[in-house]
């Protein structure tokens, strides 16, 4: 059992929308696990064996719980009831209480396709009198990471704080050798995942941020978990003037040293 699944269509989708995430959620102590829905291959420079053998050390970096690599087909990935299934019975054997997926607006056909076949398996995953495997299970929530191939800006619906976890990000996304296979294309990688990161953290007042989107209201137990709320703030201070500073800046304004 795992608190929270991340579904990707290939091995490094994940990485390269929340690896900083899973970071937090690992240290926070929950359970993480990923699911690939394809094994990514065939690539101009990839084989099966060696995405499998990246994914593995990405996954080491990430201290996951559990990775699982579907064999439904990369680049031909479509709706379809055997492919609903064999990703409700994952949801089913994992049991998470969260689910990330890809969102459903996005120019990769897998992108798409690995959507909305996600959205309808956590559904599918409650039914009884069924064949499939495990018993019934419905995540609570559902999110959608940011792993897009579409220029667009989305308004996320929250966005976390993965300053401490960027660098380790970057680790696990070079990984990928197959995929960042020329000094180039590492460097726009790199690229690519700080300026996202550097701008999704700007809107949070944090160094780096990571984007998720719902369609749904997200709900807090506590206004206290929003980053940037600190009770108190103002009385604790240490930046505020103290009376001796306080007569000083007077004194200055005074004199006309001083503003
Ligand atoms: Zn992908």
């Amino acid at each position: 059992m795992i608190d929270i699944l991340c579904v990707g269509c290939h091995p490094d989708d994940i990485e390269m929308s929340m690896a900083g995430s899973i970071l937090l959620f690992k240290e926070k102590g929950y359970r993480v696990g990923i699911l690939d829905l394809t094994n990514g291959e065939p690539t101009p420079f990839g084989a099966p064996e060696k995405r499998m053998e990246e994914r593995d050390r990405a996954s080491r970096i990430l201290n996951v719980d559990a990775r699982i690599t579907l064999d439904l087909p990369n680049r031909y990935l479509t709706e379809n009831l055997d492919a609903r299934e064999k990703i409700a019975e994952v949801y089913r054997e994992l049991r998470p209480s969260i689910i990330f997926t890809h969102y459903d607006e996005d120019i990769h056909p897998d992108h798409t396709a690995g959507s909305r076949l996600s959205v309808e398996a956590r559904f599918h995953a409650k039914l009884t009198k069924t064949s499939m495997k495990g018993a019934p299970h419905f995540a609570d929530l559902l999110f959608y990471h940011g792993a897009n191939h579409k220029r667009i800006i989305q308004q996320p619906a929250f966005i976390l704080d993965v300053t401490t976890f960027f660098e380790k990000k970057l680790e696990a996304c070079r990984c990928y050798e197959s995929q960042f296979y020329t000094p180039e294309r590492k460097e726009y990688m790199k690229d690519i995942l700080t300026g996202r990161g550097l701008y999704y953290g700007s809107l949070i007042r944090a160094k780096y941020g990571e984007p998720f989107f719902s369609t749904e209201a997200v709900g807090l137990n506590d206004i206290a978990h929003l980053a940037g709320f600190h009770p108190g703030h103002l009385q604790n201070s240490k930046s505020l003037p103290t009376r001796k500073g306080m007569a000083d800046i007077e004194k200055w304004v005074k004199e006309g040293e001083a503003f």
